[in-house]
């Protein structure tokens, strides 16, 4: 008997007859004698629209009521599920964060969990009982306040879950078969990862693809949670029961390095466009700018990632270029402007008509020309590149976002990801 943590995201719970399909996947693993925990998103779109209502009531909210009404969504599906399942002769009930509880910093909007008491839960599933709980919620304790912990946080619920249960396996069912070596909506050729190491699906995570939430891979790297990323569209019946130690590998395992035979020297491509660039031009060229530039900029909270400083020709001044999520563009431009004494003279250029390219894969660390092989071929296809940034598993490089379909397809094929 296996304990088992099924996530299902907002497609796979998009109306109750989508609803109904998950109930069959729930049920498949509650017949073969698993113990199950559900958490479930919003119904896809829902989170849009409400973050919409929000933001048109008031562009400037408090945080904790953007909290408040953004995790309703998840609410709605827990209890939809709830109630197909005990249709279906099922015992089951519905779990929010805070009955739970899943506590939470106060970081609303993003918040991060900080424990999960699964007490209560495990009880419950020894009474034979399916738990549905609200992904993408908490409570944070001090001021007993909802919070939700970014978009894409549902994956990280799950994880969480799944350590708290010490469940043996963490299954996250979305509207792909798994984790490709890009998005496969972009190229239809990309493949399917049989294997992923947690390393790698850490850099695809935060370098764009959001197939998993970045933080729902830490949080499985950091306590070894064996995650699958499988279609919930598959029918339920086609699939077979967890078994533990004998994984079925009919989506992607996101697992340790070791595990992983054949490995690739790239092994995925991601892509993001939701940064944007800015140019200081011709601030002066002496110790203490950089600092007097970046450092408002880190007080405000405000990331910053890729940074290129140019050469002084003239030995006086000097450009910077560097990015910031986009929807932190008009914020940090605020910021500049107000540090404008400290740094100096200057004018500014921003822009959010960029895309950030990056090729990922263990095999880096051992094999050389890696990045000569991907500055060649995006020059062949005419494309410039604006900032580069690397790590020992991946090189990123920043481009006109006009040109990031072009990027990722021809990246994809030069290192011999193209299926045949
Ligand atoms: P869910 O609602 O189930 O959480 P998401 O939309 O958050 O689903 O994530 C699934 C989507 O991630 C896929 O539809 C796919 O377009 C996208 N995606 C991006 N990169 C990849 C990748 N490398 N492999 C698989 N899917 C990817
Ligand atoms: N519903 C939330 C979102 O759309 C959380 C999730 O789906 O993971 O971001
Ligand atoms: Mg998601």
């Amino acid at each position: 008997m296996a304990v088992v943590v099924m996530k299902f995201g907002g497609t796979s719970v998009a109306d109750v007859e989508r609803i109904r399909n998950v109930a069959r996947h729930v049920k498949r693993e509650v017949d073969a004698g698993n113990k199950v925990a559900v958490v479930v998103s919003a119904m896809s779109g829902t989170t849009n629209q409400l973050v919409a209502w929000v933001r048109d009531a008031n562009p400037l909210y408090d945080a904790r009521e953007y909290d408040a009404v953004v995790a309703s969504g998840e609410q709605i599906t827990a209890g939809l599920l709830a109630i197909v399942l005990q249709k279906m002769g099922l015992k089951a009930r519905s779990w929010q964060g805070w009955q739970i509880p899943i506590e939470t910093s106060d970081a609303h909007g993003s918040a991060r969990i900080t424990k999960v008491d699964g007490e209560a839960i495990r009880r419950h599933l020894d009474a034979g009982e399916v738990a549905v709980i609200t992904g993408f919620q908490g409570i944070e304790p001090k001021a007993q306040r909802l919070a939700t912990l970014g978009r894409g946080g549902s994956d990280t619920s799950a994880v969480a879950v799944a350590v708290a249960l010490r469940a043996d396996v963490c299954d996250i069912y979305t509207d792909v078969d798994g984790v490709y070596t890009t998005d496969p909506r972009i190229v239809p050729k990309a493949q399917r990862l049989p294997k992923i190491s947690y390393e790698e699906m850490l850099e695809m995570a935060s370098l764009g693809s959001k197939v998993l939430q970045t933080r729902s891979v830490e949080l499985a790297m950091l306590y070894r949670v064996r995650v699958r990323v499988l279609s919930s569209f598959v029918p339920p019946e086609k699939m077979s029961p967890v078994v533990v130690d004998r994984l079925e590998n009919i989506g992607t395992i996101v697992t340790d390095e070791d595990e992983i035979v054949e490995q690739q020297v790239v092994s995925g491509i991601a892509y993001a466009k939701d940064e944007a660039k800015i140019t200081i031009l011709k601030v002066a060229d002496k110790p203490g700018v950089a600092a007097r530039i970046f450092g408002p900029l880190a007080d405000a909270n405000i990331n910053v990632d890729m940074i290129v400083q140019n050469v002084a020709p003239d030995g006086k001044s000097t450009d910077m270029t560097f990015t910031v999520q986009a929807t932190e563009l008009p914020r940090a431009l605020e910021v500049l402007k107000a540090a404008e004494k400290d740094i100096g003279l200057f004018d500014v250029q921003s822009s959010a008509d960029v895309a950030k390219i990056s090729v990922i894969g263990v095999g880096m660390r051992s094999h050389a020309g890696v990045a000569a092989q991907m500055f060649k071929a995006l020059a062949d296809k005419g494309i410039n590149i604006l900032a580069i940034s690397t790590s020992e598993i991946k090189i990123s490089v920043l481009i006109d976002a006009a040109y990031a379909e072009l990027a990722v397809r021809t990246l994809h094929s030069i290192y011999g990801l193209d299926a045949a």
